[in-house]
């Protein structure tokens, strides 16, 4: 019953059967995987440089004005 199982490949859409024939399932190829993989991977990489990039800029913007704020007046009374 269980024996039967048919799917499709995210990738190229070719009907991939869930036995020990298909060991990259749920793609029919490890070819199908890697190209699936890498776009997700290039998608994940893009995105959280963005996010990075931008989380950077203005967590730098504000650190820098209150940290250089408290350092110069801190060292400048200390020195
Ligand atoms: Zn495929």
């Amino acid at each position: 019953m269980t024996n039967n199982i048919v799917l499709q490949c995210p990738e190229c859409k070719k009907p991939v059967h869930w036995n020990n024939k298909y060991p990259h399932r749920p793609f029919c190829s490890a070819r199908c995987k890697q190209i699936d993989f890498g776009d997700w991977a290039n998608e994940t990489h893009r995105i959280a440089g963005q996010t990075q990039h931008s989380n950077g800029d203005n967590l730098d913007d504000s650190l820098d004005g209150s940290f250089s704020d408290a350092s110069t007046g801190g060292e400048l009374d200390q020195y």
